[in-house]
C-alpha cells in the first residue's frame, strides 16, 4: 500500500502551501508514536482525565426484549465531554504540544468535536480557535457557550451552507495560513494523509477494549460490532483491531435523514460516488455535476457529505457492510434505549442502536454483538422533542 492510500482512497490531495504542514505532522507522529514517554502520558490522559477505559456494558433487558444475539454496549458517552471523541483530542493535542505548536484551530459541527478540543486547550494551556458554520452556532448555541466557557475563540462560518463541510474548508484555509505555531486538530478520519491514520490509531483504543472486555466477559470474540459513521472516527475504532478476524462482521451505520430516495440523506456509502475533495479521494454524496451536494440528517455529527478514505476501502473489499438509517428509526432507537435500558445516547449513536432492534432476528441467541454508543444525548434532547412536536423551552 502506497503511503497515505487505502486501495484507491485517501492521499494528499492539497496546495502546495500545505505540504510543508503535513509532512512536519507524519515525521512528529512517527517519531512519537514509537516513543515510550508520549504514550505513557497519552494512556495517563485517556485513563485519569478520559475516564478510560470505558464500560462494557451488558445491556440485558434489551437482549430479552429483542430476542435476539446477546447485546452489549460499549460505553463512549461516559468518556469526560460526552463523546469518543476526547480520545483523539487528547493524543492530537499532546502530540501538538511535542512538536511545539502554542495553538490548536478545529472545525465542529454539532459542537462535540470543539467542546473536545477547547477542553484539551485548556488543560494543556494552548489558544484555541474553532470554526463553525453559523447554521450550527444556532442550532448548538449551549455548545458554542461551553466553548467560550472553555477559553475557545468561536468563528461562525458563512460560506456555502455554513455547516460543517463549510467549517472543515476555513479551518484548512486558516492552517494554511499560519502553520508556525498552529496545529489543525482535525475531527474525524477524514482529510489529507496523515489525518485519517493518525484519527484511526488515537481511536483504535475502543476496539482494543472491547477485545479485551469481550474475552473477560464471554471468552471469545463477538460475531459483529456495530458503529455509527459520519466521517468514521467511532467506527473504525470499534472496527480496527478486528479486521484480521474475519469472522467479526463490522457494520457501519449512516444517516440516511429522510430516505437515501430523497435529496435529505447525508448516507454517503449508499448514494455517494467516487469524488475528490477535502484533500482525499473517497466517496462523496455529489449532484449531477459531480458538486458536493448539500446534505441532511437530524443528527449534526452525521451530517458531513464523505466518509474517511479507510472505510471507503473496507466498502470496496466487502470485509464492512454500510447500512442507511433513517431519522424516524434512529428517533425511535433514541427513545427506546432510553426507556428500556436507561441510558439516553446520542442522537448520532442511535443509528447504530436502530440496526439491531431492526436486525435482530437476523442473529441466533448464542451469538453476540457490540454497539459503540459514541455519545451521550443531552444534547440531543431538545431537538427531539421538537421532532415529536414539543417544545421543552416553552
Ligand atoms: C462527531 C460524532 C459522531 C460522528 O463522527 P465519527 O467521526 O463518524 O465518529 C458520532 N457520534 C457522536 C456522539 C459524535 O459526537
Amino acid at each position: 500500500m502506497s503511503r497515505g492510500r487505502f486501495g484507491i482512497h485517501g492521499g494528499q490531495y492539497i496546495p502546495e502551501t500545505l505540504m510543508n504542514a503535513v509532512i512536519e505532522l507524519e515525521e512528529a507522529y512517527n517519531r512519537f508514536k514509537a516513543d515510550e514517554g508520549f504514550n505513557a502520558e497519552l494512556k495517563k490522559l485517556l485513563n485519569e482525565y478520559a475516564g478510560r477505559p470505558s464500560l462494557l456494558y451488558y445491556a440485558e433487558k434489551m437482549t430479552k426484549d429483542l430476542e435476539g444475539p446477546k447485546i452489549y454496549l460499549k460505553r463512549e458517552d461516559l468518556n469526560h465531554t460526552g463523546s469518543h471523541k476526547i480520545n483523539n483530542v487528547l493524543g492530537q493535542a499532546l502530540l501538538a504540544k511535542k512538536m511545539g505548536k502554542t495553538r490548536l484551530i478545529a472545525e465542529t459541527g454539532a459542537g462535540q468535536h470543539g467542546v473536545a478540543t477547547a477542553t484539551a486547550a485548556a488543560l494543556m494551556d494552548m489558544d484555541c480557535v474553532i470554526f463553525m458554520g453559523e447554521e450550527d452556532t444556532k442550532r448548538q448555541a449551549l455548545n458554542v457557550y461551553r466553548m467560550r466557557l472553555l477559553g475557545a475563540e468561536v468563528i461562525p462560518v458563512k460560506s456555502g451552507t455554513a455547516t460543517l463541510k463549510d467549517a472543515v474548508s476555513e479551518a484548512m484555509r486558516e492552517w494554511t495560513n499560519r502553520i508556525d505555531d498552529t496545529h489543525y486538530c482535525l475531527g474525524s478520519v477524514m482529510g489529507p494523509h496523515p489525518f485519517p491514520t493518525i484519527v484511526r490509531d488515537f481511536q483504535s483504543v475502543i476496539s482494543k477494549e472491547i477485545k479485551e472486555q469481550m474475552y473477560e466477559a464471554e471468552g471469545t470474540l463477538p460475531d459483529a460490532v456495530i458503529a455509527c459513521v459520519g466521517g468514521g472516527s467511532n467506527a473504525i475504532g470499534t472496527f480496527y483491531n478486528f479486521i484480521e478476524d474475519k469472522s467479526v462482521r463490522l457494520i457501519g451505520c449512516e444517516a440516511a435523514g429522510r430516505g437515501i430516495d430523497t435529496f435529505e440523506t447525508a448516507a454517503t456509502i449508499n448514494t455517494g460516488k467516487l469524488g475528490i475533495f477535502h484533500g482525499m479521494k473517497s466517496y462523496f454524496c455529489q449532484d449531477k455535476y459531480g458538486q458536493i451536494a448539500p446534505v441532511y440528517s437530524i443528527s449534526a455529527g452525521l451530517d458531513y457529505p464523505g466518509i474517511g478514505p479507510e472505510h471507503a476501502d473496507l466498502h470496496d473489499t466487502g470485509r464492512a457492510e454500510y447500512v442507511a438509517i433513517t431519522d424516524d428509526e434512529a428517533v425511535q432507537a433514541f427513545e427506546y434505549l432510553s426507556r428500556v435500558e436507561g441510558i439516553i445516547p446520542a442522537i448520532e449513536s442511535a443509528h447504530a442502536v436502530a440496526y439491531i432492534m431492526k436486525h435482530a432476528k437476523d442473529f441466533s441467541k448464542d451469538q453476540k454483538v457490540v454497539i459503540t454508543i459514541s455519545g451521550r444525548g443531552d444534547k440531543d434532547c431538545a431537538q427531539i422533542a421538537r421532532y415529536r412536536g414539543e417544545n421543552i423551552y416553552e
